[in-house]
């Protein structure tokens, strides 16, 4: 089992930082960043498979079709809420109305 995974970013090679070239003199590279493995499944998440937020951007980017392809959302959805006028304080003691929107559990709740 391998202790590291590759950035999916499609353009990580391509970035000009020091820390992505190889090689030796004459035929050095940019290369891809290694991304240290994840100890334990409750903590995956993006930066598990992609080095910077800018390369989950680019992957997102990229294949932002296929990604909506997993979930399609058809339909909007909705929250039930009740939502009131709230008498508030700022901090000098003036005083204001202010909306408050709470969530309504219709469920049992
Ligand atoms: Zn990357």
């Amino acid at each position: 089992m391998s202790n590291f995974v590759w950035c999916h970013g499609p353009s990580c090679h391509k970035s000009h930082t020091q820390d992505r070239i190889r090689g030796v003199k004459g035929s050095k590279v940019l290369r891809t960043k290694k991304i240290k493995a994840v100890p334990r499944p409750e903590y995956i998440n993006m930066y598990s498979y992609f080095c910077s937020q800018g390369c989950y951007n680019d992957f997102a980017n990229k294949y932002v079709r296929e990604v909506i392809a997993i979930a399609p959302r058809t339909e909007a959805l909705e929250t039930p809420i009740e939502v009131t006028k709230v008498q508030d304080t700022y901090w000098n003691n003036q005083t204001y109305m202010r909306t408050e929107i709470k969530t309504v559990d219709n469920n049992g709740g």
